[in-house]
């Protein structure tokens, strides 16, 4: 193995010398997968070849420049995740895929600020699985603009029956994939999308991957989501603190608001370290005049350590897990009906760190 790998290495790094074209540079990296004929019981030529095709599969879904060699457990996952590629299409037919929501609160008056549309697939057979599962297979299927397509109508569809029963849901954050913000027509399909709901522009908050940022980005998503934004979409930073977005990117990018990743935000009340973390954090977004929402906030003394931090905006498992809409609806009439979007903050006499009020807590966890 270690023999096989030296190889791979010395192929890799010959590839790796830049090359002169024009006026530019090229660079090439190489994914490499391979199979050792002795990890196969009586191999042919074919088997071998076969095994080292689906390593190669396996290192080019791994990033750059990856090596794979084959073996039993990753060849297995290979075939399961072949499996649901298959699947993947008639699952978006059917509506085997929905929509769950996770609200998102304001910090001081804990009023309902937006939602979050995250993917779900009840798979006939295998139940549910979740979207890091089946994303990779949407996308060798080359549906992740369909499945974002289905996840903007899901979640306009949502606001708009929430609004019918007077059920104020400021925004749904939809997520959008590299794939879909490098679509021409991606623009274009927002908009007819939320006319055919009857919705405003500000009502979509467009879910960014830092990672997307991190890279200088095709021309294509830069313009994409300036338009989003000038149309008067909501940029959201995901998972920030993950993938090195530069400063001038996240100008450049049109970003309004930051989510700090939830390992920043684990343990906040016991550990000075995150807390430290989480201050230099909002800091930096408040000289970008950004604003900032904690991800996976679990605990009430995770709230409050955030809450006295200066977070503004609260998303996790403490305040609500993902829900289905139907359950997101029965939690947001018990929520919309408690006292606490009620209390008057302008009342200097109320206690505006911690209203002395139940909160529904924990509603249902799927
Ligand atoms: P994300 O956008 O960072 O979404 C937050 C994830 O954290 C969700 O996982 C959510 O269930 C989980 N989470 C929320 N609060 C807590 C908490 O308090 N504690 C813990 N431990 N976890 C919490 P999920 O639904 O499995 O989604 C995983 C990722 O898959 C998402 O991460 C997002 O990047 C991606 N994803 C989900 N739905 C879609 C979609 O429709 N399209 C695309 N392109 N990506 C999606
Ligand atoms: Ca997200
Ligand atoms: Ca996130």
């Amino acid at each position: 193995l270690e023999d096989a790998m030296l190889v791979a290495a010395r192929l890799q790094s010959s590839l790796s010398a830049p090359i002169a074209l024009a006026n530019a540079t090229v660079y090439l990296s190489a994914s490499v997968g391979f199979c050792l004929s002795d990890r196969l019981d009586a191999p042919t030529s074919a088997d071998i070849l076969q095994c080292a095709s689906n390593a190669l599969i396996r290192a080019q879904r791994a990033g750059p420049a990856a090596i794979r060699s084959h073996s039993e457990v990753a060849a297995a996952d290979l075939d399961r995740q072949n499996e649901l590629t298959k699947d993947v299409a008639g699952a978006l037919a059917d509506h085997q895929i929905a929509a769950f929501f996770q609200p998102q609160i304001a910090t001081d008056t804990r009023v309902i600020t937006g939602v979050e549309g995250l993917a779900r697939w009840h798979h006939p057979t295998k139940g549910m699985i979740s979207p890091g599962l089946f994303l990779p297979a949407c996308q060798d299927a080359g549906l992740m603009c369909a499945l974002g397509q289905h996840m903007m109508e899901q979640g306009f569809h949502a606001l708009a029956t929430w609004d019918a029963l007077d059920l104020h849901v400021p925004t749904v954050g939809i997520n959008f994939s590299t794939t879909e913000l490098g679509d021409h027509t991606l623009v274009e399909r927002v908009t007819d999308t939320l006319a055919q709901y009857n919705l405003a522009p500000h009502r979509l908050s467009v879910e960014v991957l830092e990672s997307v940022v991190a890279d200088d980005g095709d021309g294509i998503i830069i313009q994409n989501l300036s338009a989003l934004s000038k149309l008067g979409c909501q940029i959201d930073l995901d998972d920030f603190g993950t993938g090195h977005a530069s400063i001038t990117n996240i100008r450049r990018f049109s970003i309004e608001r930051i989510k700090i990743d939830r390992s920043f935000i684990t343990g906040v009340d016991e550990d000075k370290d995150q807390r430290d973390m989480v201050a230099a954090i909002l800091t930096m977004a408040e000289r970008l005049g950004v604003q900032a929402l904690a991800e996976g906030v679990e605990t009430q003394g995770e709230e409050r350590a955030l809450q006295s931090l200066g977070v503004a905006f609260l998303q996790g498992f403490g305040i609500a897990h993902p829900m289905s809409m139907q359950d997101a609806t029965d939690w947001l009439r018990t929520y919309s009906t408690t006292d606490v979007q009620k209390v008057d903050f302008s009342n200097p006499t109320s206690d505006q760190q911690e209203p002395d009020i139940e909160m529904p807590r924990r509603a249902s966890s799927p």
